[in-house]
């Protein structure tokens, strides 16, 4: 399998999954009888695979290794953080190198400057440099991760449709991803939106910062600070920038 392929497979049907999960989940939440309860238990959810899984892990260790934690927690929450939708590690870590690697220029995979509205509805289609992903694609845990992708979450879904019943499918395994999903789109896309937010510093780019995105995305919202010391596991600058990931890495890191 070239790299190319590994980068390709898990974004292909990012669309169109989104688009139906997204209408099953309203659909579900404007018929049906649903408690306070699901929802809060939807809300936990995006806590296990947005912050334990995307940004404590895939980002801040797995992409930018700016601290060190246990093979345990590596697993489990990359595991978690797969399961939001938005794809396995490998693809996902290759897509935020290229990010950081070219941002804002013609080669960032997601920058509002280059391709507009189209951020909103990504389909990552590039090769990637193989040496800046071989501790993913030396692993066999990673690899079986993102070869069998969509059968591991057919099966998670599987699983919590048989333990919980359709509430339980819908606001344990859907929501997160709805959530996910679309936040995701939104931060990449408003994370370098000048006017959005402010900049600390000034970078080669137009990121910024943005207490509202840094609020859905558990601390990524300090975007601006995060281009300027990519590899500082805490994205807080001031003192007001609350970066819930940055304390829960600084709970679970080894030193
Ligand atoms: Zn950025
Ligand atoms: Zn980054």
């Amino acid at each position: 399998m070239s790299l190319k392929d590994i980068v390709r497979s898990n974004t292909t049907y990012f669309v169109p999954i989104q688009l139906i999960v997204t209408a099953f989940v309203s659909y579900y939440l404007f018929t049906f009888d649903y408690s306070l309860m699901w929802v809060v238990i939807g809300l936990g959810c995006y806590f296990l695979t947005g912050c334990l899984g995307i940004t404590v892990t895939f980002h801040r260790y797995l992409s930018h290794h700016s601290y060190k934690m246990n093979k345990f927690f590596e697993y489990l929450f990359s595991f978690l953080g797969s399961m939001g939708g938005t794809g396995s590690t490998i693809g996902w870590v290759a897509v935020h190198k290229q990010h950081h690697h070219n941002s804002d220029k013609n080669t960032d995979p997601h920058s509002p400057k280059i391709l507009g509205w189209k951020v909103l509805f990504p389909n990552y289609k590039f090769s990637m440099n193989k040496w800046s992903l071989r501790h993913l694609i030396t692993n066999p845990f990673h690899l079986y991760l993102h070869e069998y992708y969509f059968l591991i979450m057919a099966v998670w879904g599987l699983l919590i449709f048989s333990f919980f019943g359709l509430n339980g499918f819908v606001f344990i395994f859907c929501f997160p991803i709805v959530l996910q999903i679309w936040i995701s789109v939104l931060s990449n896309y408003a994370n370098h939106l000048p006017g959005f937010g402010y900049r600390n510093f000034e970078t080669h780019e137009d990121s910024i910062n943005s207490s509202i995105l840094a609020l859905l995305t558990w601390g990524e919202g300090w975007h601006n600070n995060h281009h300027k010391y990519p590899s500082r596991y805490s994205f807080q600058y001031k003192w007001w920038e609350l970066d819930i990931s940055g304390l829960i890495i600084k709970a679970i890191k080894k030193n």
